[in-house]
């Protein structure tokens, strides 16, 4: 099951708020069947309860590429260096709180990507390995 947070999303169309559960970490040895979506840009479907609009979320998603030890935060707002260097922080931040994530982290290669091509490009070569 790919980790997932519940926020509130608005309709781009009539505007409702509504609660949903968004895709926020996927591991592809576990939620291979994802790899697609990711693909398309497609992971976070979400749909109005009200006027049943079809949404594609563009949120950031935290994706394992087991066993490849590649961490990647796909984030298509991430368009900048800055923003890029504030993710790798908040990474560093996070696993130097813990003594097994730092050093596993010693091992695991970090990656943050804004474009879909290069998740994409990414995907299919973890695809031709892994199968
Ligand atoms: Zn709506």
């Amino acid at each position: 099951m790919p980790g997932s947070t519940t926020t509130e999303i608005k309709c781009v169309k009539c505007k409702t708020l509504f609660e949903t559960e968004v895709i926020d970490h996927i591991d592809l040895s576990e939620d291979g069947d994802l790899i697609r979506n990711l693909r398309t840009g497609k992971a976070n479907r979400q749909q109005c309860p009200k006027c049943k609009k079809v949404m594609y979320l563009d949120r950031s998603i935290v994706i394992n590429f087991e066993p490849q030890s590649l961490i990647v935060i796909y984030d298509p707002s991430a368009k900048t260096k800055k923003s890029k260097d504030e993710w790798l922080q908040e990474y560093q931040s996070v696993v130097s709180f813990n003594e097994i994530l730092t050093e596993l982290s010693e091992e695991t290669e970090f990656k943050v990507i804004s474009k879909l091509d290069e998740l994409k490009n990414l995907l299919t070569a973890y695809v031709k390995v892994v199968g």
